[in-house]
């Protein structure tokens, strides 16, 4: 007998997971920080077996910007990044883990620190926002790529201009309606509470600009 795979509504398969994993929105940011921290991990781990890489403690950062005008939250990380297909795989295909294929590729033991493993952490970020822009630079690669999606409906993804290795991601955040708020999102007190709650233990500095009251 021919045995068939289940299909599934990937755009009603997202909602239903996105609203109901997370029982609180506000981990969206201690998604998004792993992500970044381990994408640095990962530099990390293959400087110990390439020489022709060098791990430099000081250049490894993730930065956190808030602008409620724009109604944006910008996220930087100076980690590993993504290639064009690399963005196509892990972001384009839900409960796919790059990290997961990174740790066992490099045969990595227990003790070491990478986070992800089930592939589904990024999409919490569209509990927040309505867009998501994230660009990237892989490492030894030249060339960056803009990947962007608007949440079930697909992705586009372009190439695009970044210096750097690393990844920015951009979230649009939603607008407030009756029911739901989404402002908090946007002042700084608020992210530094939730990073300080939940990502308190990343071993990478987590900078924001703070501005003076
Ligand atoms: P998980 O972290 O459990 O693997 P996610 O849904 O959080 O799943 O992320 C999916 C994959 O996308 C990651 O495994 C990683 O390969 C890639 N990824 C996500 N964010 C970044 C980032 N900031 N830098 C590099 N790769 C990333
Ligand atoms: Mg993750």
């Amino acid at each position: 007998m021919e045995k068939k795979l289940f299909k599934a509504e990937s755009k009603r398969l997202l909602e239903m997971m996105i609203n109901s994993i997370y029982s609180q929105r506000e981990i969206f940011l201690r998604e998004l920080i792993s992500n970044a921290s381990d994408a640095i991990d990962k530099i990390y781990y293959k400087a110990l077996t390439d020489d022709s890489l060098s791990f430099d403690q000081g250049n490894y950062f993730i930065k956190i910007e808030a602008d409620k005008e724009n109604r944006t939250i910008h996220m930087l990380d100076t980690g590993i990044g993504m290639t064009k297909e690399e963005l196509e795989t892990n972001l384009g295909i839900i409960a796919k883990s790059g990290s997961l294929a990174f740790k066992n590729e490099n045969e990595l033991k227990d003790e070491h620190e990478i986070i992800g493993q089930f592939g589904v952490g990024f999409y919490s970020a569209f509990m927040v926002a309505d867009e998501v822009t994230v660009i990237s630079k892989a490492l030894g690669s030249d060339v960056a790529y803009k990947w962007k999606s608007s949440g079930a409906d697909g992705y586009t993804i372009e190439p695009y201009e970044k210096e750097n290795v690393g990844t920015e991601i951009i979230l649009k955040i939603k607008e407030n309606t009756e029911e739901d708020q989404y402002d908090e999102y946007l002042e700084e007190y608020r992210l530094q509470s939730i990073i300080k709650k939940y990502s308190d233990f990343i071993r990478y500095p987590i900078k924001m600009d703070v501005t003076e009251r």
